[in-house]
C-alpha cells in the first residue's frame, strides 16, 4: 500500500465531513502567499488561515520564478488578491547545492541540460528581496503596494521580515547610480 493509497482513506473521511462547497472561488482575504514546498513550514497553520481565504504558490526555495508570476497575474486580474506575502525560510534545501551541481549532473547522465533556472541562493535575505523584485518590476502584476518577505525559522518557528530597503541591491533605493555603482550626488 503506497502513501497515496493510505491518503485515500483520509480523503474520504474528508469527504464525508465537508461543509464548505459554498466557498467562493475568489479568496476572500485577498491574499496570495508565496512560499517554499518544504515540509516543514505550513504557511495555512502559521499565519491562521482557513479554506476559500488565500491563494498558495509554493515551489523550491519560494522564489518569485516565471511561473509564479503567472500565476500572481492570474491571481490578482482574476481572482480578486491584492495583498502578496513571500515565504522563504532556514534550512532551506536550495542553500545546499550550486545551479552548475544538478546542472551537471542532469548534463552528465541524459545528455541534456534543461532550459530552466535552477534558482539556488547563498543568501536567504538576498533571495527574498530578489523576488520582491521581481513582483515590484513585473509590468504585468497590477498590485504592488502590499508585497512583503518574511524568513520562517524552522528551529523556532518564528516568522522574520526581510525588508527591500535593506542589504544588497538596496543602494538602487539609496539614491546611487546602479548601473555605474557610483554615488549620483
Ligand atoms: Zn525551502
Amino acid at each position: 500500500m503506497s502513501v497515496t493509497d493510505r491518503l485515500l482513506e483520509n480523503a474520504d473521511a474528508w469527504a464525508d465531513g465537508f461543509t464548505a462547497g459554498e466557498l467562493s472561488v475568489m479568496p476572500t482575504l485577498q491574499l496570495a502567499v508565496v512560499a517554499c514546498q518544504d515540509s516543514r513550514l505550513d504557511p495555512q497553520g502559521l499565519l491562521g488561515l482557513g479554506p476559500g481565504e488565500a491563494h498558495y504558490m509554493r515551489n523550491a526555495g519560494g522564489t518569485v520564478t516565471d511561473d509564479m508570476l503567472r500565476s500572481l497575474v492570474i491571481s490578482q486580474r482574476f481572482l480578486g488578491t491584492r495583498e502578496i506575502v513571500l515565504i522563504h525560510h532556514t534550512d532551506c534545501g536550495m542553500l545546499r547545492f550550486k545551479d552548475d551541481d544538478l546542472l551537471d549532473d542532469l548534463h552528465a547522465e541524459t545528455g541534456m541540460r534543461p532550459t530552466w533556472a535552477v534558482e539556488t541562493f547563498d543568501d536567504l535575505d538576498d533571495d527574498l528581496r530578489q523576488s520582491m523584485r521581481r513582483i515590484q518590476t513585473s509590468p504585468f502584476i497590477p498590485h504592488k503596494d502590499n508585497v512583503r518577505g518574511f524568513v520562517y525559522e524552522v528551529e523556532t518557528g518564528r516568522l522574520r521580515e526581510v525588508k527591500l530597503t535593506e542589504g544588497s541591491g538596496s543602494h538602487r533605493e539609496a539614491g546611487v547610480n546602479w548601473r555605474t555603482g557610483n554615488a549620483s550626488d
